[in-house]
């Protein structure tokens, strides 16, 4: 065996070993240097065809092309030079010299390059179907013999299952792209489990509706997790996922995150398979928290005010009931009466008013943009609320900025708003508190807040103290009656203002809520 012979052999060996390799471009890097160095070419250039042997997938070429000339260059080789007539006639070709063949094309970027003299170009056949040319070229005129043709086709041969494997796993990985692209774009949750209920997959929306990360629920099964996790929402997504597998006519159903206070309508899809290892059931949650938060809303906002209006009602009714016998009788009615019975209806209409404004909020009605003084903002709700203050001998300090600019908005609906942070302060503070009221304009904002000494939001519960009908319970404020809408509300108005709200609370020191509004001119 000569010199040339061993690096013959040692070039197919090394080709052979591309099996191995996985990424298309270095399989095909390696493919052209392995046989570009044991022919003593100058250069290699491969036009690879897509699995369906038509578009032009790849076009690598030792030369460093940009790509529009890359684009110009295959374009043109394709359909005029040698790599086309390989294609066409799928056979290799040898030119001893390019001078004399017209098969060669002569490009302008080439020119400079290389002057190209001798060519040897194979093709590249997959399981009987072409799926590539490799060109390889030299200056020198009659530079390839047909023992390196022979060579070369072996080489292509060999490369070709390579390239085969290659060309698959890259196919299977850009799936992958295209599953992962869809599963981290769609907004709702989405979990792949197998037969065993373990997860398999996870998609962002369905981390972040359960507020987890992948490594606490990937390759767990559900009923594990409830137990891992503390959270009985998995125990109960595992046996609707049951039932759903059971029936395939129940591939729906409802469920509850008690702990992200989160509603979710799930449904269920059993991928079958041909063997059972490889099966996997699809479940889509939709989030449907907010219509259930308003439908709970409603059903609590009825109850509450069957209940608590049936209360105040009957107590105003016993008392005018004795109140009328008296006045009959010529008896003044006893004051303590007639303070009983004003508290009843201080009751009835803070219930009423909420209702309303519960209504008002789902009709979204349309807010007022009307400049006024942020004075008169502040004074209307202090009259409304003074009162309310002195009953509970509360002192209201004030805090005012002179010479505040007049701010655009809804002023009704600005007033409610300030009502209900200072009507949260007085309920919320014992007798003989203090509430100190502040508004300051700064940055373009109008910055107004509440202070007050009272009885404050445990540190636990104050994630949720924005959202509807929530109630921090603590025992200091057990005896306070309220139905958890004024806040959300608050929220909702300030926000629609363009605004922001924001408190700071102490569990037996007391609360400060605020809000900021841009300054609109
Ligand atoms: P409501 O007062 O009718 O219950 P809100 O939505 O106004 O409803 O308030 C929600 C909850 O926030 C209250 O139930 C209470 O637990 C807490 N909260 C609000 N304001 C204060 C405050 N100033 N001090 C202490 N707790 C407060």
């Amino acid at each position: 065996m000569n010199v040339s012979d061993k690096s013959h052999v040692e070039m197919l060996v090394q080709i052979a070993r591309l099996l191995a390799t996985l990424d298309l471009d270095d399989v095909l890097w390696q493919t052209i240097n392995l046989t570009t160095q044991t022919v003593g070419a100058a250069r290699g250039t491969f036009f690879l065809l897509d699995e369906h042997g038509e578009t032009l997938q790849r076009f690598i070429a030792a030369q460093n092309y940009d790509p529009e000339t890359r684009q110009i260059v295959s374009r043109r080789i394709l359909e005029q030079g040698l790599a086309g007539w390989v294609m066409a006639h799928q056979q290799s070709a040898l030119i001893d010299d390019t001078a004399t063949d017209p098969r060669w094309v002569v490009l302008d970027a080439e020119k400079e390059l290389l002057r190209v003299r001798s060519v040897l170009c194979v093709p590249f056949f997959v399981e009987g179907e072409l799926r590539g040319v490799m060109t390889l070229e030299h200056p020198q005129p009659r530079h390839f013999t047909p023992e390196h043709l022979r060579l070369v086709e072996a080489a292509a041969h060999q490369a070709a299952a390579s390239l085969r494997n290659a060309q698959l796993f890259d196919r299977v990985q850009a799936q992958q792209r295209q599953l992962q692209a869809v599963l981290d774009g769609i907004s709702e949750g989405l979990l792949v489990l197998d037969t065993e209920l373990c997860v398999r997959l996870v998609n962002p929306a369905a981390l972040r509706l359960f507020g987890v990360t992948e490594a606490t629920v990937l390759g767990f099964n559900l009923e594990v997790l409830a137990e891992q996790l503390a959270n009985p929402f998995y125990a109960r997504l595992a046996e609707g996922v049951k039932a759903a597998i059971q029936d395939a006519a129940n591939n729906r159903f409802e469920v509850r995150d008690n702990l992200t206070k989160r509603d979710f309508v799930v449904n269920v899809a059993n991928v079958s398979a041909k063997r059972a290892a490889e099966g996997g059931i699809v479940i889509a949650l939709n989030d449907v928290s907010s219509l259930k938060d308003l439908t709970r809303l409603k059903t609590h906002m009825i109850q509450m005010a069957s209940h608590d209006l049936k209360n105040p009602i009957g107590v105003l009714r016993n008392y005018l009931d004795v109140i009328r016998a008296e006045v009959k009788g010529g008896v003044l009615p006893d004051p303590m009466f007639l303070e009983n019975m004003y508290k009843s209806l201080a009751r009835m209409e803070s219930l009423v008013v909420n209702l309303l404004d519960i209504q008002r909020a789902e009709d979204a009605e349309p807010l007022k943009r009307e400049p006024f003084d942020p004075y008169d903002l502040i004074n209307a709700s202090l009259e409304d609320m003074m009162p309310s203050a002195r009953m509970h001998n509360q002192t209201v300090v004030q805090n005012i900025q002179p010479n505040l600019r007049p701010i655009k908005g809804d002023f009704d609906r600005l007033r409610e708003v300030i009502n209900n942070l200072i009507d949260n302060a007085v309920k919320y503070t014992p007798q003989g508190g203090t509430i100190s009221i502040s508004a300051y304009a700064e940055d373009e904002r109008f910055t107004f807040s509440v202070k007050d000494t009272g009885y404050g939001i445990p540190a636990d519960q104050q994630a949720a103290i924005f959202q509807p009908y929530f109630r921090a319970t603590q025992a200091s404020t057990a005896h306070i009656s309220g139905t958890g809408v004024g806040l959300s509300l608050v929220k909702e108005v300030i926000e629609r203002h363009g605004g922001q709200v924001w408190f700071i609370s102490k569990e037996g020191q007391g609360s400060t809520f605020g809000f900021w509004l841009p300054i609109l001119t």
